[in-house]
């Protein structure tokens, strides 16, 4: 930098005006060339901040794209301007990149926020910058940044999110097995329940769990667990009649909805795809066994019904798994 130590007062003011002019020129010019390109480059701005002035400078385009007037920015606009702006969810994040960077964590400032416009609705901006200077004893001075507005891209992809979760909530499908998921096995069993009620008819259970399933992973490895689940699911399903329901009650857990079928019926039933499966001979010469409980309904609710299946299938393990209780 110059050396203005010898420099009078008249001739230090008159340096400012010099600069100030200068300044005022390169804007104007700088604001021009913007608006030429602002038909492609309108969801990007450039900003710089001044860590000492604590001043930013920036398009004024990006400020009226928040919905402000020119005249409404202040002389000075200071960081504070921009971040008392940031929508709450997004304040911590966005101070904590920023101060990563300031002490050298991140290599550069990099965030993706909520900014509140003029209209109270909030824009999505992309936010990346890097210190361009430092002070002599090495503390940054100077941060020169671009921002871009990503709202547009940013709420398509959050309405994507949305209507993905919606479907998979719609799905009644196990994403692995292709049998009902949880939910529809929830949903089927309560119906029944309901149909059992009004119509005097007898409804029974069975939650089957694969037995020493962990070691299967743990020899055969996930891909080859996944492909064990594939194949048993498949399997109870064609064992049982068109008017039962059979699902994946949890990760190695399967849950058939017997209608019309007493307790002794559905032990017999369990016991015969407990067998078909007991026989089945894998890839790699595997076998594999399950165990089961069932229980009737007896006017309990649907999480009693289970616990009891659960309990009876405890029992199995207990004596010794690959049998039904
Ligand atoms: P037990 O005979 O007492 O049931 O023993 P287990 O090893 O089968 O029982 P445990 O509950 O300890 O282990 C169940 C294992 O099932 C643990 C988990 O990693 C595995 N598992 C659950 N879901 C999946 C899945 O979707 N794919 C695969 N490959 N493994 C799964
Ligand atoms: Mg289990
Ligand atoms: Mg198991």
């Amino acid at each position: 930098m110059k050396d203005y130590s010898n420099y009078s007062v008249d001739q230090l003011i008159a340096r400012i005006e010099e600069l100030e002019m200068l300044n005022h020129e390169l804007l104007k010019e700088k604001e021009q060339e913007t608006k030429l390109e602002f038909s492609w480059s309108g969801n990007l701005g450039h900003w710089y901040w001044n860590l000492v002035t604590n001043t930013v400078t920036f398009d004024p385009l990006k400020i009226i794209a928040l919905g402000y007037k020119k005249e409404e920015i202040p002389e000075n606009v200071t960081y504070q301007f921009f971040t008392e702006r940031l929508h709450p969810d997004d304040y911590e994040k966005t101070m904590q990149a920023m101060k990563d960077h300031l002490y050298g964590n991140a290599d550069v400032y990099e965030v993706e926020y909520r900014i509140r416009m003029n209209t109270g609705e909030y824009k999505w901006y992309y936010d990346r910058g890097r210190i361009t200077q430092y002070s002599e004893d090495g503390k940054p001075i100077f941060i020169a940044g671009i921002v871009f507005d990503i709202t547009e891209k940013k709420n398509s992809q959050l309405e994507l999110e949305q209507k993905n979760k919606l479907l998979s909530e719609l799905s009644s499908i196990d994403g692995l097995t292709r049998i009902c998921n949880h939910r529809t096995l929830i949903e089927f069993l309560e119906s029944c329940m309901r149909d059992a009620d009004q119509n005097q008819l007898a409804l029974s259970i069975v939650l089957f769990d694969i037995d020493d399933f962990k070691k299967v992973n743990d020899t055969k490895g996930h891909v080859y667990g996944d492909y064990v689940l594939v194949e048993i699911a498949s399997m109870i399903k064609e064992c049982i009649r068109e008017s039962d329901l059979a699902g994946r009650y949890g990760g190695e857990e399967f849950m058939v909805v017997f209608q019309n079928t007493v307790q002794d019926q559905a032990i017999i039933i369990s016991d015969r795809i407990r067998k078909k499966i007991a026989d089945m001979i894998f890839a790699q010469d595997m076998t594999i066994t399950m165990s089961g409980g069932v229980t009737q309904y007896f006017g309990e609710s649907s999480q009693e019904l289970i616990d009891q299946a659960d309990r009876n299938l405890y029992e199995a393990k207990r004596k010794g798994k690959n049998r039904i209780e």
